[in-house]
């Protein structure tokens, strides 16, 4: 049986840049208390790697508990100005590892909404960056999950810039696109309405070639963590190319007849899915068929 991992998975540019800071302030910091406001990725596997060196994972409201020693990070999903209003009032020191992809965003999507425009975001709601761009629009923004809510939503007779969570499905925001320019034609004039199509391309530049390899083996063993949005969105494209498909978090749920009389298996998984963790599943698969 042939097994392969997928050249192409593992963490997004974003991702392992918050990581190489996590590790550079906990080795630089040994005796300060490090923590992080939230899950760091959606990959248990990796939190408890990280947490194994010091790194804590807290909420907000663990804020006001912080000591002098302690120094916060932010993750790569960012947050709105509500926390950094927070961190500055009660004196936290503070890393900022927000991704500048999602940065950039957060400040397009400000500098809309501060001359009036409706920002439409195509994402989930409590997904932590949308709650970021939520927030630098006041929370006055309008978000949808498909093109139905936004027909619903969206009011046609107002200036518009439609833009998306960095992680969704391209091809819905392109039907989401679609809808909207036909219904400000039909109600208004598409001059009102702005495009950006924000997907990051470390997401979307993997879908073709995730499909590619979808189609070429037999079975996929598709690795991330439950709450990977990433995670749930690559994994769909893959099910569209070849539904015998196993989603798993950790090697331990790998399962021998998955692979009884298959030729191919390939390895895949999010942005949030260490090497590492690829290289465990594949070990096991082996071991699973010896
Ligand atoms: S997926 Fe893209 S936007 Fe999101 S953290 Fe990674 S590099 Fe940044």
């Amino acid at each position: 049986m042939k097994i392969e991992i997928d050249e192409n998975a593992g963490f997004c540019w974003g991702v392992v840049r918050t990581i190489e800071k996590v590790e550079d302030v906990l080795d630089s910091n040994p005796n300060s208390k490090i923590s992080i406001l939230g899950e760091i990725i959606h990959n248990p596997q990796e939190i408890k790697r990280l947490a194994d060196k010091g790194l804590r994972t807290v909420s907000l409201d663990d804020l006001p508990k912080f000591g002098e020693n302690e120094i916060l990070i932010i993750r790569a999903h960012g947050e709105p100005p509500s926390t950094y209003k927070i961190i500055d009032e009660l004196k936290i020191q503070l890393i900022d590892a927000t991704c500048p992809l999602v940065q950039n965003l957060q400040k397009l999507a400000h500098k809309y909404y501060e001359t009036g425009t409706q920002v439409v975001i195509f994402g989930k709601r409590e997904h932590p960056e949308v709650i970021g761009l939520r927030g630098v629009c006041d929370d006055k923004c309008v978000v949808i999950k498909s093109a139905t809510a936004a027909l619903e939503m969206v009011d046609f007779t107002r200036k518009t810039l439609f833009i998306s969570q960095t992680t969704m499905d391209g091809k819905t925001f392109d039907e989401i696109e679609k809808n909207l320019i036909e219904k400000f034609k039909m109600h208004s004039s598409t001059d009102l309405l702005s495009v950006n199509k924000s997907i990051c391309r470390f997401v979307s530049g993997r879908e073709e070639n995730l499909r590619k390899f979808a189609r070429e083996n037999q079975v996929i063993v598709f690795v991330a963590g439950k709450n990977s949005s990433n995670g749930k969105s690559l994994c769909n494209i893959c099910l569209s190319e070849n539904s015998n498909i196993h989603f798993i978090e950790t090697a331990d749920e790998l399962e021998k007849n998955w692979f009884d009389g298959v030729e191919s298996v390939g390895i895949t998984g999010a942005t949030s899915t260490p090497e590492w963790c690829l290289n465990e599943v594949k070990e096991r698969i082996l071991h699973l068929n010896k």
